[in-house]
């Protein structure tokens, strides 16, 4: 069979290439590839900046926002051939720490956690893959394509979860919130919101393109420009750009009391404007709660998959805004500027 496949930490070395057919070590479940999404992972380990080859090998799939049909569903399973999933990124810790050994390998604290397509298991942009059946999330099948979007909805469904974990220590019922970025993460962010009944208010850079259409079509306010000059308040924001000044800036607009979550990884720019004791002191004053959220755990998967079946099938449609065939991969990987998500197709639903 075919894949795409890397030599991680090595620019230039991926490639579409002719590979065994999947290791049964990889799970019971037989699975072929309908479509994997592609983000800005891939595209670091493509230029050799990320990634780790399994153990013993020297080259990596690529590949972990993944639609498959199964093939076989091996010998213990709820699942039945032709049923459309999708493979749980990230694998507990062999230790395991605390978190793993309860199923929150999403909080693991020892980092030996292994991911797939990033970590040390070979990802999902083959033709067939394998996968155990306890990581497999079977999707509703009539959101047919769609489904490839389920891995970036659990990014957004943990950072709700932690919203309104960390949102409890008082008395806390959000009507607003600001979500920075409109880039499949804060798009699906901001779904998640109307899903929740609130205010929705999504900041980007861009004035024309897609995605203030998309952001109005949901029943939210588009903005660009400045997050200092929004003529907002929101008890809750939603960061998913990882730019220090659009951090900086909307954090000011916060409401007191309110809780400001990361999902966005950013480097460089500015360093501050703002000094460590002024930053703390805003901290403070506004009883406020910082709170990072990287991945996903099993319940997550699930709640994701329940919120894209909620969601309207033609509005998710159109966050697919380019398909590539396997082959072409590296035009995948070329971001355009209209680009939401791009998908790699493998095969049709
Ligand atoms: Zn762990």
């Amino acid at each position: 069979m075919k894949a795409i496949t890397v030599e991680p930490k090595k620019p230039g070395t991926a490639r579409w290439e002719d590979i065994s057919e999947p290791d049964p070590m990889n799970g019971s479940v037989l699975v072929e590839a309908v479509a994997v999404g592609v983000c800005g992972t891939d595209a670091e380990i493509v230029e050799g900046k990320y990634g780790w080859a399994p153990p013993g090998k020297r080259r990596l799939v690529l590949g972990h926002e993944s639609l498959g049909r199964v093939i076989d569903p091996g010998p213990v399973t709820g699942l039945k051939k032709g049923n459309l999933v999708v493979g749980i990124v990230r694998r507990p810790d062999p230790v395991p720490c605390s978190n793993c050994a309860v199923g929150e390998w999403d909080m693991c604290h020892n980092g030996q956690y292994t991911e797939r397509g990033i970590k040390q298991i070979d990802g999902y942009m083959s033709e067939r893959w394998r996968i155990e059946p306890e990581y497999t999330i079977k999707v509703d099948p009539t959101l047919g394509i769609l489904g490839v979007l389920l891995e970036p909805t659990t990014v957004v469904t943990k950072a709700w979860e932690m919203v309104m974990a960390v949102g409890q220590r008082s008395f806390f019922e959000p009507r607003s919130v600001l979500v920075t970025g409109a880039g499949p993460i804060g798009l699906l962010a901001a779904l998640l919101g109307i899903q929740r009944g609130l205010d929705v208010h999504v900041l980007d850079r861009v004035t024309s393109g897609p995605k203030p259409d998309l952001v109005r079509a949901l029943g939210a306010t588009y903005h660009s420009g400045s997050a200092a000059d929004l003529p907002i308040e929101p008890e809750v924001i939603i960061e998913c750009t990882g730019v220090g000044a659009v951090i900086g800036d909307s954090m000011q607009k916060l409401r007191a009391g309110g809780v400001f979550c990361f999902t966005g990884v950013g480097s460089g720019g500015i360093t501050s404007r703002m000094s460590v004791a002024d930053f703390s002191s805003t901290i403070v004053l506004k009883n406020m709660v910082l709170v990072g959220s990287v991945n996903a755990n099993k319940r997550h998967w699930f709640k994701a998959g329940e919120a894209l079946a909620r969601a309207d099938r033609a509005w998710l449609g159109q966050l697919i805004t380019r398909r590539e065939k396997p082959e072409n991969f590296q035009q995948a990987l070329n971001r355009q500027p209209d680009d939401i998500k791009v998908i790699i197709q493998f095969s049709e639903v």
